[in-house]
């Protein structure tokens, strides 16, 4: 037997067909002895709806009464799949997040979990009742509905999974798990049976947005080990048919590389011409960095004379405008030119085996260069290397990667 939090998303519980889906999935788990806690979203495109509606009525709405409609989707989704359950002879209960109590801040809209009781939870399971939880929501000191932010419900789960000290926390969505690439670029990717947190740090954070970066964080932290898989398929959580993400001592099989991400939204900003001297690097990044603008990756050259340098570096696409500005602004970089390149990408090959594994740099450089793709910025830390492309090379690059690494699906024979 083992303690199961399920936490089934919004594309999951979409329509009544899909509830009752839901509910097959959880019955099967339960049949097989394990106690069950399942957090639920709003039905698919339901919290953009009540988030639109608080807006038509006012766009100075207060942020308290947006709490009470936005969280309301989860009320439904959660009601009705214990009725489902209950259809199949099941003992379940619906618990918002007030009943449980899930305390959280009161940054309502943001809202941080700060305690959950699972005491009586816990005393139902003993009963055999499946406990449904309306994801995304809790309760302030001020007894008031707090929402956890767009996409909370993962948090809701993870949470909820550190505090029942659960097996394992499964996270059922619309895609089967976690792949080595895009599969819409690279057909031969594969999925990745176990992945540690690290990793799917870098790949959620470089692009791969199967999980909300927050509830890895969370789960990392905790120790909840962590499944993603698709609720569309034949297979419960049980039978581990998605990607698990756990800690590095439980992968046996260290992959020197186990995926390739890339991003697109990014910029490149070069600054020339700047006199070398110390306090340089200091005026070019302090208003950007006083302006909440993330500088991800930064090469400094200088010249042959040694007289001035360029600084290069790079920063979210949406910023370059702003980042450029300020630069101009700045009376101190007085004679610097400075230039834009949009047309870039970020490419990052990510893996736990690269720090006892020499020559994987190597094997990028030597990549890209037979195809006669430019690497522009280098950047390298414990467990990825990325360099930025231009954008035109992006699938010619990830594709070249992706077998240069031997992340290929092996052709079956
Ligand atoms: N229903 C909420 C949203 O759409 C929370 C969630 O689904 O995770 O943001
Ligand atoms: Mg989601």
């Amino acid at each position: 037997m083992a303690r199961i939090v399920a936490k089934f998303g919004g594309t999951s519980v979409a329509d009544i067909e899909r509830i009752e889906n839901v509910a097959d999935k959880v019955a099967r788990e339960v049949e097989a002895g394990h106690e069950m806690a399942v957090v639920v979203s709003a039905m698919s495109g339901v919290t953009n709806k009540l988030v639109q509606y608080c807006a038509e009525v006012s766009p100075l709405y207060d942020a308290r009464e947006y709490d009470t409609v936005v969280s309301s989707g989860e009320q439904v989704t959660a009601g009705l799949l214990a009725i489902a359950l209950q259809k199949r002879g099941i003992s379940a209960r619906s618990w918002m997040g007030w009943q449980i109590p899930m305390k959280t801040s009161d940054i309502h809209g943001k809202a941080r979990i700060e305690d959950i009781n699972t005491k009586e939870m816990e005393k139902r399971f003993a009963e055999q009742e499946v406990a449904v939880i309306a994801g995304f929501q809790g309760v302030t000191r001020r007894k008031r509905i707090a929402t956890l932010g767009r996409g909370g419900s993962d948090t809701t789960a993870v949470a909820l999974a550190a505090a029942l000290k659960a097996n394992r926390c499964d996270i059922y969505t619309d895609v089967d798990g976690v792949y080595t690439t895009d599969p819409r670029i690279v057909k031969k990717a594969r999925k990745i049976k176990k992945i540690s947190y690290d990793e799917m740090l870098e790949l959620a954070s470089l692009g791969a947005k199967v999980l909300q970066t927050r509830s890895v964080e969370m789960a990392y932290k905790r120790d909840v080990s962590l499944q993603v898989l698709s609720s569309f398929e034949e297979r419960v959580g049980s039978e581990l048919p998605g990607t698990l993400v756990t800690k590095e001592e439980d992968i046996m099989e260290k992959h020197v590389v186990n995926g390739i991400a890339f991003t697109k939204d990014e910029a490149k900003i070069t600054v020339f011409n700047v006199p070398d001297i110390p306090g340089v690097a200091a005026e070019v990044f302090r208003p950007l960095a006083k302006n909440n603008i993330n500088v991800d990756m930064i090469v400094q050259n200088t010249s042959s004379d040694g007289k001035v340098v360029d600084i290069t570096f790079i920063i979210s696409e949406k910023d370059a405008d702003t980042a450029v500005e300020l630069l101009e602004k700045n009376k101190k970089l007085k004679g610097a030119k400075i230039r834009t390149a949009k047309d870039i990408v970020k490419i990052s090959a990510v893996g736990i085996g690269m720090t006892s594994h020499p020559g994987v740099a190597q094997t990028m450089f030597k990549t890209l260069a037979e195809k006669g793709i430019n690497m522009q910025v280098i950047a390298t830390s414990e467990i990825k290397i990325s360099v930025i492309i231009d954008k035109e090379y992006l699938e010619l690059a990830v594709r070249a990667l992706h077998d240069a690494y031997g992340l290929d699906k092996k052709k079956k024979k």
